[in-house]
């Protein structure tokens, strides 16, 4: 067995699985991962691992990830054990191995002052492994309950705690609006970032499992939400927060102004050879895409890959920060600079402007101009922000305008039949036992948080399905999210 450096990472620098050439990848939809990974590589990156008796990457970890112990078991090419440990406190490790932002690596111990664990690349390797070698497989429970319970959405929060509720016995079933599984990961998030495989080969699992799907199916117009009440002994509501934050500008109302999920759900649709409704096409486009986040790099990318002429990528905000200011000292998540992999693909980012206008100067129709101010920030002695404008009236080329600005809350009107208590943000409001203000209904993961992530879904959904088997036996052997798994640590 191999014995662990004391000092690993002294004598191994960080490098994560990479990515694929800018250029070759914005060429076709695969994702920009590198497809393959050494193993000796692997093995040497889990070496860098302190085994800290405080490991504060599983602090920084959203659902308890047990970091230390895969990383040690990676480094000794215990590869199977390695799987039973993620899979301890995660029901799919590649939906997180390949999405997450890692918040656990700028936790790690290491951040403080070097290159931080390459723990989801470690992750990511152990799950292609474990499916390589056919070790997950369905895991059916030995008995059945005769309760039966409903899941509204199949997003990560859904199926995580769709699966949860099935291992406990219950039969469960899984109504999703969409024609397909998968919540955000199948329409939002771009195959560039996640092959939507990945998502058929779980569901493929959980209905080997005995999980009912029942895909275009909305609660609220295909069947009653008073259902959930009536006809199920407990559901769980994880329909996520996909209502958008839109523009209320001049112009909005102009060809060629969309909001980002009408944009990528008709690309990614496409991608996957479905119909598409009034398609949006960047082909030979300057495209502009409006918000400095995430889903707005997902637009980029995306407008790349069909063929934009440019695309620029809009940002109200200052640009943040190389190196972490005084005031977020670690192991706090950092607010400094990421360059995404949609600006690594030649997407130009403009910080502090803002837009004022969506303009049509030829009386087409269609929006081809866009009209902003540059703006500067300034924080006064209390500590609130005043925007100057120092270059009034710019314009930008834009004949495809894409607004990612955000999202406001779960789509709560389908569920007005059960008259649920919602927030000031619209989120459903549920209790210490997830449970929404009518009995028996719980919800989970961005539908109760706000708009968060692919983790965080994923360790509400288990919460939400301990609670629920709890409501309908009086018990529950199933994990809380963040409960650590009552057997022996394998590192120390
Ligand atoms: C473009 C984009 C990119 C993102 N990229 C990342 C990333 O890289 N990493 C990351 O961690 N997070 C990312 N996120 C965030 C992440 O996708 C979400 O936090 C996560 O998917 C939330 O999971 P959920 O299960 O709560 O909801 P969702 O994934 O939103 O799933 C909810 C499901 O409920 C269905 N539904 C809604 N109403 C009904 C109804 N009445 N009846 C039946 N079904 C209904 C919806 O169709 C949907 O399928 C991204 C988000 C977006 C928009
Ligand atoms: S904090 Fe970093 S070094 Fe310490 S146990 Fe976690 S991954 Fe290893």
């Amino acid at each position: 067995m191999a014995e662990r450096h004391p000092g690993g990472y002294r004598v191994h620098g960080r490098v994560p699985i990479g990515k694929r050439d800018p250029e070759e990848r914005t060429g076709d939809y695969d994702e920009v991962w590198a497809p393959e990974w050494d193993e000796a590589h692997l093995k040497e990156q889990g070496e860098r691992c302190m085994d800290c008796g405080t490991p504060t990457c599983m602090g920084g970890c959203p659902i308890g990830n047990i970091i230390p112990d895969w990383n040690d078991l990676v480094h000794r090419d215990d590869w199977k054990r390695a799987l039973e440990r993620l899979h301890a406190t995660n029901n799919f490790p590649e939906f997180t191995g390949y999405n997450c932002p890692a918040p656990c690596e700028n936790s790690c111990t290491l951040a403080k002052n070097d290159d931080p664990v390459t723990i989801k690349s470690i992750e990511r390797a152990i799950v292609d492994r474990g499916w390589e070698e056919g070790w997950i497989e369905p895991e059916p429970p030995d008995a059945r309950t005769d309760h039966e319970v409903a899941v509204v959405g199949s997003g990560p929060a859904g199926l995580s705690a769709a699966q949860q509720l099935n291992r406990a016995g219950h039969h469960v079933t899984v109504f999703e609006r969409d024609d397909e599984i998968g919540g955000l990961m199948r329409y939002g998030i771009p195959d560039a970032k996640f092959a939507k495989g990945r998502i058929d080969r779980r569901v493929e699992q959980l209905r080997a499992e005995g999980i009912s799907f029942e895909p275009s199916t909305e609660i609220g117009t295909d069947l009653p939400a008073t259902d959930l009440d009536e006809q199920f002994d407990a559901s769980c509501i994880a329909v996520g927060a996909q209502d958008p934050f839109d523009l209320d500008l001049q112009g909005r109302e102009l060809e060629g102004v969309h909001v980002a999920m009408d944009y990528l759900t008709r690309a990614n649709r496409a991608v996957a050879d479905k119909p598409v409704d009034d398609p949006i096409d960047a082909d030979g486009k300057s495209v502009v895409v409006l918000g400095g986040g995430d889903t707005g790099a997902d637009c980029c990318a995306t407008a790349h890959r069909q063929g934009a002429e440019q695309v620029v990528q809009i940002e109200l905000l200052p640009r943040p920060a190389d190196e972490r200011p005084p005031d977020n000292p670690w192991p706090e998540q950092p607010q400094t600079y990421r360059k995404t992999y949609a600006v690594e693909e030649g997407a130009a980012q403009e910080f502090s402007v803002d837009t004022k206008a969506f303009e049509d100067t030829n009386g087409d129709g269609r929006v081809d101009q866009l009209r902003a101010d540059r703006v500067e920030w300034e924080t006064d002695a209390s500590g609130d922000h005043e925007k100057l404008v120092i270059e009034p009236d710019l314009t930008i080329a834009a004949d495809l305008v894409i607004i990612a600005v955000g999202f406001s809350g779960p789509q709560t009107g389908p569920f007005d039949a059960l008259d649920l208590e919602t927030s000031g943000q619209g989120t459903f409001v549920v209790d210490d036992d997830m449970m929404t203000s009518v009995d028996g209904v719980f919800a989970a993961g961005d539908a109760v948080s706000g708009p968060s992530l692919i983790v965080w879904a994923i360790g509400s959904g288990r919460d939400a399905a301990r609670q629920i088997d709890q409501y309908l036996t009086g018990d529950s052997d199933l994990p809380a999210s963040l409960e650590t798994p009552n057997d022996p640590l394998v590192s120390r």
